[in-house]
């Protein structure tokens, strides 16, 4: 597992830059790290980050850390932390070792202090909105700020007692003196500590001074020997900033690069968007199975190793594109295909009588559970005259090319025999509420001497034998591929899809019963499904993981059936 980087012939950009990089001896080693903020659930924009840094680390024998990036206390949780970890390890991964950005505050400051004292930074009395003021635009250089002069002593003593806790919030930052009028507006004389009297999830109320990301980030990944700190595209305008505070602390050097975040079709990620999506109440917590979440995917029922396998196959970036949501949901079928055991599970029923069949007989029938995986073994199946069928798998009156059940036609029965179709049965309104068939006795599945072929092959279950089970359809969370488009003033919630979540009573084959929480099944020519939490000793629920390829409703669409 997670050799990935390995199985593939050609390098991507980023093992490019290692490779030059250990061969000119730059580096030794390949060690990188995660760094998620605590402040919310990981998701599938992560498990990007995950995998590359992980199988980074893993593909030249280095080491990976995960880091808790807490340095700004209110937005932060112990209870994300927790998840964070649990999510990471469920998606296959290990850190090497685990820190806290909060564990380097007491370094972070003294460096403060020798910035100070060698003069390149010092102690601001602007406002925030007057920093901004003062800092310019895009086209227009900044100012100075009036405070930029204060000698190292003065600086060195405000800052003290900045930290002592003598000026209120906001009153006063620490800025690095480096050039107001720089084209890159983050060397503007970024604020590195900033007055904030807030509790922190891990040091308490130590602290009434927090440091700045730009003042943390790199000199953390200094202190853990990262060589390599991969990111995202937006901070590769902070990267100068980053080289400027490990040269002038002269400490160990790691080296940024960015790469283009993950962003997918029909999909939405991002803290503030999955808070307001959880916190109002559109889906049901933070795990529930339309999220873009680890933990929504993994209650789906989406597998750990099809979500790795979709990272590696998209790969890294650097430019912005969108992905395709299709290819995560092939990555999805294709490892279940492998794994996932087949039953026939009836969604819609309608009954089909067997009117040629010995009264009250029953028999067991025998099928194999995964045709792509010798070792699942067999199950049985009881067949008997009163079975269920799904009612989209008849037509009275039926196409051409419906190779289906139909009226006065044959189909077979999988792991059962070959019916033909002589009547139906409607209410008043005119529905089907019985589909009346004969069998053929010498069609049984694998001792079939009947000599017939038959277009098309059908799942039923036994109406006796069946168990009565809850089924959860859910589908995308939006009716748009483009959710985030605010065309025509329009936000996310326009694109709300009203049938994300549709449930229904199925009936399924005896079979299902053997199955625990969290265990994916293929339901026969329908999808695949996964056990949910929810499950009771006397209810089974279950999720529709993601359907299969429907060619009938793919033919359909495109007018081809007849
Ligand atoms: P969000 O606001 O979407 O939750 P974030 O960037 O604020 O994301 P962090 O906790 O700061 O989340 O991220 C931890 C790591 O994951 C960072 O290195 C970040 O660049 C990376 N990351 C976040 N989103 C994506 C994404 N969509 N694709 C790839 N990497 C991502
Ligand atoms: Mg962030």
């Amino acid at each position: 597992m997670n050799d990935d980087t390995l199985k593939r012939e050609s390098k991507n950009f980023i093992e490019q830059a290692i490779e030059s990089d250990l061969e000119s001896g730059r580096f030794q080693n390949v060690n990188t790290r995660f760094p998620p903020e605590p402040n919310g659930y990981l998701h599938i924009g992560h498990a990007k980050s995950i995998c590359l840094n992980f199988g980074l680390a893993k593909a030249n024998g280095g080491s990976c850390n995960l880091r808790f990036d807490d340095t700004n206390p209110v937005k932060e949780d112990t209870e994300y932390v927790e998840a964070i970890m649990e999510d990471i390890q469920w998606l296959g991964f290990e850190w090497d070792s685990l820190h806290y950005a909060s564990d380097y505050f007491d370094q972070l400051y003294s460096w403060a202090e020798k910035l100070i004292e060698s003069g390149d930074a010092y102690v601001c009395d602007l406002s925030a909105e007057e920093m901004r003021e003062y800092r310019g635009t895009l086209t227009q250089a900044g100012r100075n700020s009036p405070f930029r002069d204060r000698t190292p002593e003065e600086n060195l003593d405000l800052f003290r007692r900045m930290r002592a806790g003598e000026f209120s919030d906001g009153s006063k930052s620490l800025r690095a003196k480096i050039d107001m009028a720089s084209p890159n507006i983050n060397l503007r004389d970024p604020v590195m500590y900033r007055i904030l009297r807030a509790h922190h999830h891990r040091t308490g109320d130590t602290w009434c001074i927090y440091p700045t990301y730009d003042w943390t980030h790199g000199q953390s990944d200094s202190i853990e020997n990262i060589s390599f700190s991969i990111c995202t595209l937006e901070f590769e305008n902070h990267r100068p900033l980053y080289d400027w505070f490990c040269q002038k602390l002269n400490i160990h050097h790691p080296r940024q690069i960015e790469f283009a975040k993950l962003k997918l079709s029909s999909l939405l990620v991002g803290k503030r968007f999955m808070l307001k999506m959880v916190k109002e109440g559109y889906v049901d917590g933070w795990d529930d199975p339309r999220m873009p979440t680890l933990r929504g995917y993994r209650r789906r029922g989406y597998t750990p190793e099809s979500i790795r396998n979709f990272c590696l196959d998209v790969g890294v970036a650097k430019f912005n594109s969108t992905i395709d949501i299709i290819r995560l949901e092939n990555s999805v079928r294709d490892h279940l295909n492998k794994i996932a055991s087949r039953r026939m599970v009836v969604l819609n029923p309608v009954k089909l009588t067997i009117t040629n069949w010995p009264e009250g007989h029953v028999e067991i029938n025998d099928a194999i559970n995964n045709p792509e995986d010798k070792e699942a073994g067999r199950r049985e199946v009881p067949f008997s005259g009163n079975l269920l069928i799904d009612r989209d798998d008849f037509k009275e009156e039926a196409p051409r090319k419906f190779f289906r059940l139909k009226k006065g036609g044959s189909v077979r029965l999988r792991a059962g025999y070959i019916v033909d179709c002589h009547d139906v049965v409607k209410d008043e309104s005119g529905e089907i509420t019985e589909i009346l068939c004969t069998y053929d006795p010498n069609s049984r599945s694998g001792s079939d001497t009947s000599g017939r072929k038959v277009k098309g092959t059908i799942h039923w279950v036994s109406a006796q034998h069946a168990e009565e089970i809850e089924v959860r359809l859910y589908d995308r969370l939006f009716t748009s591929e483009d959710p985030g488009s605010t065309e025509d003033g329009k936000t996310y919630l326009d694109y709300l899809n009203p049938n994300s979540l549709k449930t229904v009573k199925a009936f399924a084959e005896p079979a299902i019963k053997e199955h625990s929480i969290g265990e994916q099944l293929q339901y026969e020519r329908v999808g695949y499904f996964v056990v949910d939490p929810d499950t009771t000793s006397e209810k089974l629920v279950m999720n529709r993981i993601v359907s299969l390829r429907d060619t009938w409703g793919k033919m359909e669409a495109k007018g081809k059936t007849n």
